[in-house]
């Protein structure tokens, strides 16, 4: 492994921060009778400094990273320890991009139309290699945000299962702002359920083994309703500062 031998204030923070989330979220594991590691977490690095993500790798831990930006992405790439790392891109795809950003990811989470499905499939297939997706699904009817709207989700399950080079491994979304817990907690529900009945049908080119929903304010209900994997940036590493 990489010695790193920089530390500041901001680190030993990091480290105590990655404690306390790791406790909660076995906390909420076991609260909905489910096992500690049938949570993983994800660290999500966007506009965090690299001496901080590789910290956090080095010394505290880190495995599992999520970025949102393809450019930012590949800027720090070349910087970070990334060793045994798996990255994920969380963040909205421009078809135009992914040519860039696939080789470099092991996952595309924010997988929002069967376009931007359809153009990672060629790609995949161009480099020879099968790309493994989740689909962002948005079952808030009433917000405009991205993801898949329920409808255009339904009546595209079918397209996805004829893409030959990718393999969808399960849901990811991000829940409307501002909601009241317990509509937070409906709506954590409304996509546990339609992951669990997407699952039953056995689509080909579906492997579902991902819920990817939970963040640094909403992890412990997420994780109540079903989550396996929770996305947490400020949580771990602070507010974030954008340039
Ligand atoms: C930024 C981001 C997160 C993490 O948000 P925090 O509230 O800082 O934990 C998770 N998922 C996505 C898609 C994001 O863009």
């Amino acid at each position: 492994m990489t010695t790193n031998s920089f530390e500041d204030e901001r680190c030993l923070a990091i480290a105590d921060n990655l404690e306390r989330i790791r406790a909660a979220l076995a906390d909420a594991a076991a609260a909905a009778g489910r096992s500690e590691n049938s949570v993983e977490l994800m660290a999500v690095t966007k506009t965090v400094p690299v001496e901080y993500i590789n910290y956090s790798i080095d010394r505290c831990g880190v495995d599992l990273i999520g970025e949102n930006k393809v450019q930012e992405f590949l800027q720090k790439q070349p910087l970070l320890h990334l060793d045994g790392v798996r990255k994920h891109l969380i963040g909205h795809l421009q078809t135009n991009k992914v040519r860039k950003i696939l080789p470099a990811v092991d996952m595309i989470q924010s997988v929002d139309s069967l376009h931007l499905a359809q153009k990672i499939s060629d790609e995949a297939a161009a480099l020879g290699v099968n790309a493994d997706i989740l689909l962002e699904l948005n079952i808030d009817a009433e917000q405009t945000k991205t993801g898949f709207s329920e409808e255009a989700f339904a009546s595209s399950l079918a397209a996805f299962s004829e893409l030959p080079n990718i393999t969808v491994r399960g849901l990811m979304t991000v829940p409307p702002l501002g909601l009241p817990d317990s509509e937070l907690e409906r709506y954590f529900d409304g996509i546990h359920h339609r992951y669990e009945s997407l699952k039953a049908q056995h689509l080909p080119g579906f492997d579902l083994q991902i819920l990817s929903m939970g963040m640094s304010g909403d992890f412990a209900l997420a994780v109540k309703h079903g989550s396996t994997q929770v996305r947490i940036g400020s949580a771990i590493y602070g507010a974030r500062i954008y340039h």
